[in-house]
């Protein structure tokens, strides 16, 4: 429960900023957001004293969790030779490699700063490459905060109810087709009316923006059969998936190759970040080869190159995944369990180290299934494990995040906590 040193700030930050946050998502906490004094491990502490076992972890960059020593001693190392350049440095070679290496063998990349820019760049990129306009997206799926996207859109924009922002044109709003997640038929119309004029089919191979909803057998390959018969390109938004699934993604995850990769969050290290990754004769399309614009005053930042670096590096040497798929089913289990007994009938959506509970029974392979979770109950549940020393994403459409330093015991104490939490909830 967030104490009186949080309320003050926050009631300060309400004066500075929208809703006293700087991202959306944030202001969800209930009654108002805490204040972080420092993270630790698989810990946030709070300026009010308290400590929390994090399951948001930045919303999903801190696999490795808060303040990692060997990212740390990077990072500190690299802030000896200065942080910024705007020329060429040597780490960025490599990341590079080793990027490519995984996800698109033989292709080229261009980092930039944030997931909102890869997909921004994916998208122009794709109508540059195939001289058409159109995108097709999925309902709840959320490719960042640029106004291609924000149209059917998932977490916050769902969240807060506003799928299709105000701002964006409708000229531009217009020439990005709304298809529904896990349903071929809607992809099919879409494409057989414009399937000429489609630049692409963006889509999050696992959704981590509608609540956590995973695809069905095929539905993937499906969309890679459509966009080649069609002639678009296929763009995986791996920002949540990319070094989460397993060091090769959700390509690998699910064998099917996608022409465009955007990554984002872990490949930074907790760093700023954002990368599109594609077949090189897609990616020489980009300035200055060829005329896709991109540029930025931050891309390849030397601290993240550092710190995203180092973060695959320990991924790859200490292979942490057979463990946190471990950990992540223990607490599917118990939420199912413990949802169950305290006659709540819900569904747990799991994968690799993501969670989600919904409060609806029968399954979630939708956005329309996602909203029809009872989001109130979701609330309370965040509310109460908060007070118990657990933080949840406070909204139903995030998911729950586990990083290599959510040992057993750990896990064990949320467990307590989870089993608690419905009790409490039955009682409310
Ligand atoms: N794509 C996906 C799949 C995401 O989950 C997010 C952010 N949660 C973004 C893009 C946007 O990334 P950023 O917040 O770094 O702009």
């Amino acid at each position: 429960m967030p104490g009186k040193r949080s309320l003050k700030l926050y009631e300060e930050a309400r004066q500075l900023f929208p809703g006293g946050v700087n991202s959306p998502v944030r202001a969800a906490v209930k009654p108002y957001p805490f204040y972080v004094e420092r993270g630790e491990g698989p810990y946030i502490f709070t300026v009010d004293g308290e400590k929390l076992i994090d399951y948001v972890l930045a919303y999903g960059p801190l696999i490795l969790g808060h303040r990692h020593p060997r990212v740390k001693a990077a990072v500190e190392e690299q802030l000896e030779k200065g942080w910024l350049y705007g020329a060429p440095y040597e780490p960025e070679i490599e990341l590079a490699k080793k990027i490519l290496w995984y996800y698109m063998p033989g292709g080229m990349i261009r980092f930039v700063n944030s997931g909102t820019e890869a997909t921004m760049l994916a998208i122009r990129l794709a109508r540059g490459y195939t001289r058409r306009k159109y995108i097709v997206k999925f309902e709840g799926c959320y490719h960042g905060a640029h106004d291609y996207v924000l149209v059917g859109a998932g977490s916050a924009a769902a969240e807060y109810g506003i799928p299709a922002s105000e701002g964006v044109p409708e000229e531009v709003a217009r020439l990005t087709l709304i298809a529904k997640y896990n349903d071929i038929d809607t992809v099919e119309k879409i494409m057989k009316k414009h399937g000429d004029q489609v630049a692409a089919i963006i889509v999050e191979p696992v959704v981590g923006n509608a609540g956590l909803i995973l695809p069905r057998d095929g539905f993937l390959r499906e969309l890679r059969r459509i966009a080649d018969e069609h002639g678009a390109l296929l763009i995986f938004d791996e920002v949540i998936t990319g070094f989460r699934l397993g060091l090769r993604g959700a390509q690998e995850y699910f064998g099917v190759k996608a022409d465009i990769v955007t990554l984002g969050k872990i490949v930074g290290g907790g760093f700023p970040v954002g990368a599109v990754a594609a077949r090189r004769e897609i990616m020489e399309m980009v300035t200055p080869v060829g005329k896709v614009f991109n540029a930025g005053t931050f891309n390849a930042h030397p601290v993240t190159m550092i710190a995203g670096l180092e973060t695959i590096r320990v991924l790859e040497e200490t292979n942490p995944y057979p463990a946190m798929r471990e950990a992540a089913k223990r607490i599917a289990d118990t939420l199912l369990d413990a949802a169950g007994r305290n006659g709540f009938d819900v569904t747990v959506n799991h994968i690799e180290s993501m969670v989600q509970v919904f409060f609806k029974p029968g399954g979630v392979w939708s956005y329309d299934d996602a909203k029809q979770s009872n989001r109130k109950l979701y609330d309370k549940l965040h509310e109460i494990l908060l007070r118990k020393g657990v933080f949840i994403p406070p909204s139903q459409m995030e998911t729950w995040f586990l990083s290599a330093v959510h040992t057993r015991e750990v896990i064990d104490d949320t467990l307590s906590a989870i089993e608690d939490a419905f009790r409490e909830l039955r009682g409310a």
